[in-house]
């Protein structure tokens, strides 16, 4: 693809002459960022990104390092685990992130980052959230999307609790993440 097609703005973003097709295309595509620990990835995290993935051209799941909350799943394998769960569904790719979120999302020319509401409960804590990511760059907007009413209660830690505690949780995960949290706890991590 060539160089040289002049300056202009796509989707609020600046591009110079240099910028190369490809640059434009991809400040032209409607990028969304899912951030999250992800730890592990549920049916209501899949419920988002499939409502998401209707809306935009392209949905970026982005496991954030999140050592601070211990996770029980490594950096790696809450990847994995993310990646598995969206192999079918065409316009999502993961990956992993860790610094500022929005730098993040700049960097790979997002609009837009998601985050999921579930109850009231959720939303001091998203609301802080998303200001302060606006103070941060003004460029990016933050969307809340509610999941299914069957998955307003589901959060990976009431999953990893239950499984803890020997109970079934195949109607909240996939099977592979099922088969891990087996396998997580069984190895006393
Ligand atoms: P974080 O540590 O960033 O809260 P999580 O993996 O717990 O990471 O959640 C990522 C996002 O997904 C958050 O916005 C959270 O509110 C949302 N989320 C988690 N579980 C659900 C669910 N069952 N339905 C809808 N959104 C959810």
């Amino acid at each position: 693809m060539g160089e040289g097609i002049g300056e202009g703005k796509a989707n609020g973003q600046q591009f110079s002459s240099s910028s190369s097709a490809v640059r434009v295309i991809m400040c032209l595509m409607r990028t969304v960022i899912y951030p999250g620990s992800f730890d592990p990835i549920t049916n209501g995290h899949l419920d988002v990104i499939q409502r998401a993935a209707r809306l935009f051209d392209r949905v970026i799941v982005a496991v954030a390092e999140n050592d601070s909350k211990h996770p029980l799943f490594t950096l790696a394998e809450r990847a994995a685990l993310a990646a598995r769960a969206v192999r079918t569904l065409r316009k999502v790719e993961t990956d992993t992130f860790d610094g500022l979120l929005v730098d993040y999302a700049a960097r790979r020319h997002a609009q837009v980052i998601i985050r999921g509401l579930r109850a009231v409960s959720d939303f001091e804590f998203e609301f802080q959230l998303a200001l302060m990511n606006r103070n941060l760059n003004g460029a990016i907007e933050t969307i809340f999307m509610t999941p299914k009413d069957t998955y307003t209660f589901l959060s990976s830690r009431m999953v990893k609790e239950i499984a803890r505690l020997g109970g079934d949780v195949s109607a909240f995960v996939p099977p592979h993440v099922q088969k891990a949290l087996t396998g997580k706890l069984r190895s006393g991590r």
